[in-house]
């Protein structure tokens, strides 16, 4: 199926039946940080947190003037190879950038270990509607496989699934969830739209999101 047919599906999601699906899955966030944090592979090595913000997202983050590029994003790393320097490659789009211990930048833990998002008003729509995705191709899923399936609605492994959730706070996550199934349609077609291939130089990262081709810190390649 076309994205645009897709995106044309997203747009005709039903926001109470959504609802619905979200109510009869049942969520509150226990403020775990599972979602925030670097995953534990089978292996027990720490996999960096790897969630997609977009363009317009990032922009939001550094708002205020507190963050630059860098600080908010990295380069998805898929694609990319390790060079002398660091990644380098061309890959599509933004992930949160990550700590030194592989967890979202913003995550913060007070000393008794629960979790807080220092960035919560102005978090991505991926961390908004976590753990729930729709099921639209072309939308993408959040870390962990789907364990729950109501209708359109997709719950992935988290353990604040299955507790009671005001009606209120399902309609919202309901209209973030339909938000981020568009949002992220227009995204990948406008990523088709203004792809070029742009052969980097060894040593250099190209990102191709919505916008076009960008360097590592955000700025267009052809600057
Ligand atoms: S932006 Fe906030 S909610 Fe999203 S992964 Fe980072 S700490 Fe978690």
């Amino acid at each position: 199926m076309s994205l645009e047919s897709e995106l044309d599906r997203a747009r005709e999601l039903d926001t109470t039946e959504l609802a619905d699906a979200i109510e009869s899955i049942g969520f509150e966030c226990t403020r775990c940080g599972a979602c925030c944090k670097a995953a534990e592979t089978e292996t027990g090595e720490d996999e960096e947190h790897t969630a997609t913000v977009f363009p317009d997202e990032i922009r939001d983050l550094q708002e205020g003037g507190e963050y630059d590029h860098r600080d908010v994003a990295r380069p998805m790393p898929y694609g990319l190879t390790d060079g002398p320097e660091g990644p380098e490659g061309e890959t599509f789009e933004w992930a949160l950038q990550t700590d030194g211990c592989g967890d979202c930048t913003f995550y913060a833990e007070d000393d008794d270990g629960t979790g807080a998002c220092t960035v919560h008003d102005d978090r991505p729509l991926i961390c908004r509607t976590y753990p729930f995705s729709v099921a639209v191709e072309g939308s993408s899923q959040p870390m962990g496989e789907a364990v729950d399936r109501v209708g359109q609605v997709r719950a992935h492994e988290c353990e604040g699934l299955g507790r009671d959730i005001d009606r209120e706070d399902a309609e919202e996550l309901a209209a973030a969830l339909k938000r981020r199934a568009v949002r992220e349609l227009e995204e990948a077609i406008g990523v088709r739209e203004n792809y070029e291939p742009a052969d980097p130089e060894p040593g250099e990262v190209v990102v191709h999101d919505s916008e076009g081709a960008k360097r590592h810190d955000g700025e267009p390649v052809d600057q």
